[in-house]
């Protein structure tokens, strides 16, 4: 029988609950930022799996990695030892402010092992999680209560207890919502699935400062922020503010599920044998795959390069906007991690145009129903860049008011 985009879609839809909304291409294979799908189509990727593929698809260094890996040994559990989760762990505490790590197969995973670390940690009665509005941090049942957006609790109540949500971005609301339960806040640097939203300026060094002045853990979840995507390894180094507890996923397998929790050698103490664990976690492949992830992004120029493409960017992005001034607010951002928010008649559009832009066979997506989403492969050059901002633009030229 022949595979085709569309004889795929038609068994998958048989089979598979319909929790997603897929596009109808069947993807069989990628390298560097394209997509090539069972119909032979080619894509220009600028969404890397959801913020995940950063070294693009099936990097050489990374492919060679779990290749060998997997002729070796592929799973022991962590009643033993073994190396490539080994020198994970050090990569990921030599270029943190970390001394502990904790690894996880996903970014919830690594978040409810942050939860449960700030909890255990904080002692008896002390187990409230200040977050805020319109983050997301995953989708067990403890994160989707993390994330402070109504629309993921619909249907799934009653809730794990203990998350309490502040408005975005106010100064005056995070400190009031402080009692003698919380333990701990939790944020992203800059909300991804919120629709790439940066945090107000100085906002993160006042939540150290509050953490510090209240005895409260700081968490930040660097699960799309974090592995280069803006710009220095993880967010918060270049945003000069230092969390107690941080969380990694996404691309830190480039495609291997993994996440890792990590924090400092004070808290980590309170993880004693017993009172957390993973099967899989720290899985050999995806553990070796993490590491020529890391070794590539940490060797030289690598990330001062994303920061450059990602100024570059931005920068045509502007120009886009300025074109489309009815459709397109601002751009946002950090790194190669790039909105660009729509105005009010062009959030109505933003399904619209990024399905345009699939048409095109440029993979984007509409964030936090309020900003197009851009974050392609890492590895992207200029002249992709360059691409898919004519297409944009294009895009944006056809829509009708
Ligand atoms: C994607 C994401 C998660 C959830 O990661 P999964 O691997 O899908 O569980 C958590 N936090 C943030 C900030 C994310 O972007």
């Amino acid at each position: 029988m022949e595979n085709t985009n569309q004889s795929i879609k038609n068994r998958a839809d048989k089979v598979f609950i319909g929790n997603y909304l897929r596009y109808p291409a069947a993807i069989v294979s990628g390298a560097g930022c394209e997509l090539i799908d069972a119909d032979g189509n080619r894509y220009l990727d600028f969404l890397s799996g959801i913020a995940v593929c950063a070294l693009g698809h099936c990097h050489p260094a990374v492919t060679r990695a779990i290749s060998e890996q997997a002729s070796r040994l592929v799973h022991v559990s962590n009643l033993y030892y073994t190396n490539p989760q080994t020198e994970l762990a050090e990569l990921l505490v030599e270029n943190t402010f970390a001394d502990k790590v904790f690894m996880a197969n996903s970014g919830a995973e690594a978040n409810e092992a942050a939860i449960k670390l700030a909890r255990i940690a904080s002692g008896e009665g002390r187990y409230e999680i200040i977050t805020l509005e319109g983050s997301f941090h995953g989708r067990t049942l403890a994160t989707v209560a993390a994330t402070a957006q109504p629309k993921f609790h619909q249907g799934f109540e009653p809730l794990p207890q203990g998350f309490v949500y502040a408005e975005f971005g106010d100064v005056g609301a995070i400190e009031q919502c402080i009692t003698p339960q919380t333990c701990a806040i939790m944020c992203e640097p800059l909300q991804g699935e919120g629709g790439v939203r940066p945090l107000p300026e100085d906002y993160l060094q006042f939540l150290r400062h509050l953490c510090d002045t209240h005895s409260l853990l700081l968490v930040f979840d660097e699960v799309q922020t974090g592995m280069g995507r803006t710009g220095s390894l993880f967010a918060y180094q270049q945003l000069g503010v230092t969390p107690d507890i941080m969380t990694v996923a996404k691309a830190l397998g480039n495609g291997m599920p993994i996440g890792a929790m990590v924090t400092t050698e004070k808290l980590a103490s309170a993880l004693v044998p017993g009172t957390h664990a993973s099967t899989f976690g720290g899985n050999p492949v995806a553990c070796a795959a993490a590491v020529a992830t890391l070794k590539v992004m940490l060797a030289d120029g690598f990330l001062d390069e994303v920061q450059a493409k990602g100024d570059y960017f931005r920068a045509r992005l502007a120009e886009v906007q300025q074109k489309h001034p009815g459709l397109c607010s601002h751009v946002r951002g950090m790194g190669l991690l790039n909105g660009l928010v729509m105005t009010e008649a062009g959030c109505e559009r933003g399904a619209d145009i990024v399905n345009a832009m699939y048409d095109e066979h440029i993979l984007i997506n509409f964030a936090g129903n309020c900003a197009l989403r851009f974050a392609p492969p890492l590895i992207v050059d200029r002249t992709e860049i360059d691409r898919a901002i004519v297409i944009l633009d294009q895009v944006l030229g056809s829509q009708k008011a």
